[in-house]
């Protein structure tokens, strides 16, 4: 057996064989049943076979030309038919039983290795000839190959994922009642995948490092989202403990305790609300007693099979659902949050290929992106807005609510608004009513956060958004697993910046909500009471658990713990302090990370 620690983003305990899909090197591994053995060796030869044509058919061209520069097509044409390729690649899909694009890239590392080694520059050289049959066999392969989405289709009832990243838009392809669990390398606690395996309620661990290296196609493996660790080849121990589904997700209470609404123990109320990703989610948000929808990530209607031409009126069926379903309770839509890649991507639907899978690249090119993108690109930023207008007017005023994304001034925001005024003017055009709508932004820039009293003014509501609120102020990318530990919630400037925001909406009189992960985990969630937040948004999974400890601690008691924590400087001094102050209530950590 061997284990692997991560961090435990999603609890639960699950075994199932290895499905392992490697994004960044845009080869995907998956595993070849003995059905499919036979076809995937002939999708081989049929490659080998166009690479040879495609290869005469240059020299040809080329020799008519340059002559003297045909004969280097030979080399590439004579590796094709050496038994060290081809040959090797079709052992490694037979013995391994992988699928044919990945037994190519093994063998071009075999081979780059060997060269590496050679003295001889000139043979060195031949490194070159090999990576570029390998790429132009993994190009001929994908000609008739599955896509990603039919290979998620063929998923079993005993799969989990071990991938090098989940991005969302491939994670909404997934069918995920075939799947029991997954693993990344990349991730923290608060990259979107995690939240989604949160609200998808499947175990998950991220920020592996390797795990989708050292794992192989088919592996048994144990996925332990509450320790934080994947177990390849585990006991019969192990796997009995899995079968149990030991440490699934704590027993919430029943209805009654679930419709009740959440309070301190000296009752000052709290207003709990859902994050959701899809509409479809609202049946959990519902049955956890959520108060309203304080976050619907909109962004995930692109991921749909119309992506980002997604059009006016599916999107206003989709809101419209949405109010529906959560009567009479508030449902805020966040407009689309994406960066310029994902868009792309998923215009053109290729969200393996390149584009937002290349994280690296979007780190160094996170501007562009929120409502930053929909100024710049207006035409899917209207028909959203116009969407949202229509269902709007079909429900008392103020339910459904707007908020932008990603502003860092106040001309953005108006910038924004005009674009709402422009929405209303087009339907009012349209001859149709234009109802007055609620509009918010997401303080998570720290740019906001310090003009929060200039953007109060302007807007009807705040709505913290802590994940990126924390990446920005402390410069640490939160996909990133290499930087994780420093990712810290409860760091001196995180606890300073919100009671910043706080004191800036209740001075101008607009209600301010956190939607960040934060919220979610019960310690912080009182740590942030104390500081004097009321509402919150969370993953629908969360609720109970923060109303059953709402519950038990009292308000006055976290205005003091608060004042306390604001006076120390260290990290571990507040974590410390906070500790303390949960023992003491005789609240001993219930197993959140503290
Ligand atoms: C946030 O940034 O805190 C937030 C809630 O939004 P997201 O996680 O979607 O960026
Ligand atoms: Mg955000």
């Amino acid at each position: 057996m061997r284990r692997l620690t991560g961090i435990g983003v999603s609890p639960g305990v699950v075994s199932g064989r290895a499905v392992i899909l490697i994004q960044r090197a845009q080869v995907l591994r998956y595993q070849v049943g003995e059905r499919r053995l036979a076809s995937e060796l002939a999708r081989l030869e049929k490659s080998r076979e166009r690479s040879r044509q495609q290869l005469l058919d240059i020299r040809a061209r080329v020799a008519l030309r340059r002559p003297e520069l045909a004969s280097l097509f030979d080399a590439q044409l004579l590796m094709l038919d050496d038994p060290m390729l081809v040959s090797r690649v079709a052992d490694i899909v037979r013995g391994q039983r992988v699928n044919a694009e990945w037994a190519v890239q093994q063998v071009f590392h075999e081979f780059s290795s060997v060269f590496d080694e050679v003295a001889d520059p000139y043979l060195r050289e031949r490194r070159g000839d090999v990576s570029d049959l390998a790429g132009r066999l993994k190009m001929n392969l994908q000609q008739g190959a599955a896509t990603p989405r039919e290979l998620l289709r063929e998923l079993d009832e005993s799969s989990v994922i071990i991938a090098d990243e989940l991005t969302p838009s491939l994670a909404a392809q997934v069918d995920w009642t075939k799947v029991r669990g997954f693993a990344t390398d990349a991730g923290s606690r608060t990259s979107h995948t995690a939240i989604l395996a949160r609200s998808l309620e499947v175990p998950a661990v991220v920020g592996l490092h390797n795990a989708s290296d050292v794992i192989q196609a088919g592996q048994l493996v144990v996925i332990d989202g509450t320790a934080g660790a994947v177990l390849a080849d585990p006991s019969p121990e192990e796997l009995a403990r899995a079968a149990r589904g030991e440490d699934h997700r704590p027993a919430v209470g029943g209805e009654v305790e679930r419709r009740r609404p959440a309070a301190t123990a000296d009752g000052v109320r709290i207003r709990l609300e859902a994050n959701i990703e899809f509409p479809n989610d609202l049946a959990a948000a519902r049955y956890a007693g959520a108060e309203g929808i304080g976050l619907y990530r909109s962004e995930f209607l692109l991921t749909g099979p119309s992506g980002a031409a997604i059009g006016e009126d599916e999107q206003y069926e989709t809101y419209r659902g949405m109010l529906e379903g959560m009567a009479p309770g508030p449902v805020t839509v966040r407009t689309f949050d994406v960066d310029e890649d994902q868009l792309t991507s998923r215009l053109t639907r290729q969200p393996l290929a390149g584009g937002w899978a290349a994280d690296q690249e979007r780190a160094s090119r996170q501007g562009l992106r929120g409502v930053r993108l929909s100024l710049t690109r207006p035409e899917p930023f209207q028909v959203q807005l116009r969407a949202l207008l229509r269902a709007a007017r079909e429900c008392p005023q103020g339910r459904l609510r707007i908020m932008f994304p990603f502003v860092s001034s106040v001309d953005q925001l108006r910038a924004a608004r005009g674009m709402v005024k422009e929405a209303g003017a087009e339907l009012a055009r349209r001859g149709e009513a234009v109802p007055a709508v609620p509009i918010g932004v997401v303080i998570e820039i720290p740019a906001a956060a310090y003009t929060a009293d200039l953007l109060a003014r302007e807007v009807d509501f705040f709505t913290i958004g802590t994940n990126d609120l924390i990446q920005y102020c402390l410069a640490v990318d939160r996909a990133d697993e290499r930087v994780s530990r420093l990712y810290e919630p409860l760091h001196p400037a995180i606890l300073r910046v919100i009671v910043m925001v706080r004191r800036a909406a209740v001075r101008h009189r607009i209600p301010v909500s956190l939607c960040g992960e934060m919220a979610s985990d019960p310690a912080l969630l009182t740590l942030l009471v104390g500081l004097g937040l009321t509402e919150f948004s969370m993953t629908p999974a969360a609720i109970p658990i923060a109303k059953q400890v709402l519950g038990e601690v009292r308000a006055d008691e976290l205005r003091a713990l608060a004042r306390r924590i604001l006076k120390l400087a260290t990290v571990e001094e507040i974590e410390r302090e906070l500790t303390k102050a949960s023992v003491a209530s005789g609240e001993p950590n219930r197993g959140v990370r503290l």
